[in-house]
């Protein structure tokens, strides 16, 4: 193999999809072998062994242990069984497996957020492990390299923290010279803390491990592999109708990340966003497709760009009298939050309550609910808390949005069926924001679709 110099390297990621099976992974091999430029492969875990790690870590079934074990065997053997020389590595896995049982075993008894992690991480050990032997079985030397060695991060389990600036002095002195020898294959989403235990960045996780990596090397680009070519309009499974974008700015990419379009993980465009690196998306099961191109700049950009669709949103409405000329009852609501993590999405206030949704992007591996107990108590002490859940956001991504004339009535003139909960408009030119009822969700995104997109 060819080897490209190192300042103009790509950092490609495959997710669990295109490290499924084995022909998923034969399909990546041959992606990544078609670039010589990518010297850096990052990887998902194979689709479904995150889940069934999670089962599993949750202790909360064991006459269900068997059945996940058996499933995880099941999925990573399927791959091991069509290799040449599997005989190693099947040892390999099979260590792995008996990790995972034993590990299953004690979260059985007490389970742990560093228990969670330590099993979940599992998923992508292996799969990197069998990608390995993959591209050997293509004639492509690859090492195998532990992540957990240069993604340091905090203790947050399940939702851990990377810090950049160890992340960039341990990827130049421990992973530059290996890269200058040959093709590199590591993790996504794992991480260690500063005790070494292992940690993950929260689901979907490995798109922001390839970012962070591609900050830190200087990459030229950062290719995202998944099962789309690419970001559409809006989710094609709910309007057929969705076109490809084909180019797109950072800004408007990450809104549509942070507002519920799949594709991205929200974190990923930080990184490449600072470091003004491109990022590309597009299917490994058709990557003659082509795809979209996330960048700096686009030629003539839309006023109307994509529609974005997240569900399960809650709603919390705080009233109080307190609030009436007060000064500070915001920032008191805000302290609340904010020493319960939760960061806040849309807003609007009246004169005596105010409106928010949660932030519930990159959920935690963990799986608690943002809305506690804990927090409901301390909110109720200062104010009457209503809680609403099962509503749906709505974010239109765009330019110049707050600029134009029309929106609202291009936007709201076409909804009169529906009943629109809270509307966020002003605050950025990116996008417009609104929540529905949950159960009508689509049919607002179809309706919108076919008349600012149509
Ligand atoms: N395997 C992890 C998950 O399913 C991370 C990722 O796929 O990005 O969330
Ligand atoms: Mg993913």
């Amino acid at each position: 193999m060819s080897t490209a110099p190192l300042n103009s390297l790509l950092v490609a990621k495959f997710g669990g999809t295109s490290v499924a099976n084995f022909d998923a992974m034969i399909r990546s091999a041959d992606i990544v072998l078609s670039n010589p430029a990518v010297r850096l492969v990052v990887l998902s875990a194979s689709a479904g062994v995150t889940n069934l790690l999670i089962a599993l870590a949750e202790g909360k079934d064991p006459d269900r242990r068997a059945y996940h074990l058996d499933e995880i065997r099941r999925i990573q053997y399927a791959i091991v069984d069509r290799l040449d020389n599997g005989q190693v590595i099947r040892e390999e896995i099979d260590r792995m497996l008996d990790n995972i049982a034993m590990l299953s075993e004690a979260a059985g008894l007490a389970t742990s957020n560093a228990l969670t992690d330590e099993l979940v991480s599992h998923g992508e050990l292996m799969s990197t492990l069998l990608f390995v032997e993959v591209m050997r079985q293509r004639q492509a030397p690859a090492q195998w390299f532990d992540i957990r060695k240069i993604m340091r991060t905090d203790d947050r389990f399940g939702r851990a923290e990377p810090d950049g600036a160890a992340l960039k002095e341990l990827a130049r002195t421990s992973l530059l010279p290996r890269l200058a020898e040959s093709l590199i294959i590591t993790q996504g989403f794992i991480g260690s803390e500063p005790k070494g235990r292992t940690t993950t960045l929260g689901r979907g996780g490995s798109d922001y491990t390839a970012a962070l990596l591609g900050e830190a090397l200087q990459a030229s680009r950062i290719d995202i592999w998944t099962d789309v070519p690419g970001i559409y309009t809006t989710d094609p499974r709910v309007v057929p109708e969705a076109r490809r974008i084909d180019e797109i700015s950072f800004e408007e990419a990450a809104e549509m990340a942070t507002f519920g379009a799949k594709i991205l993980h929200p974190a990923t465009l930080l990184p490449a966003v600072r470091s003004d690196i491109p990022v590309f998306v597009g299917s490994s099961k058709d990557p003659h497709a082509g795809g979209t191109l996330v960048c700096n700049k686009t030629a003539h950009p839309p006023l109307f760009r994509a529609l974005a669709l997240r569900r399960r949103q809650t709603l919390l409405t705080l009233h109080s009298l307190n609030m009436l000329q007060a000064r500070g009852f915001l920032a008191e609501v805000f302290n609340i939050l904010a020493r319960h993590f939760i960061s806040v999405d849309l807003i609007t206030t009246s004169e005596v309550s105010v409106a928010l949704t949660m932030d519930t992007t990159g959920s935690n591996t963990i799986g608690d609910s943002l809305l506690t107990t804990a927090l409901l108590t301390e909110l109720s002490s200062l104010c009457r808390v209503e809680v609403e859940e099962n509503l749906a956001l709505i974010a239109l991504i765009g330019n110049n949005l707050s600029q134009a004339c029309g929106v609202g009535k291009d936007v709201f003139g076409v909804l009169d069926p529906f009943n629109i909960r809270l509307i966020c408009y002003g605050a950025s030119s990116h996008n417009l924001c609104f929540l529905v009822p949950g159960a009508d969700a689509e049919q607002v995104v179809k309706t919108l679709h076919s008349n600012l997109f149509e």
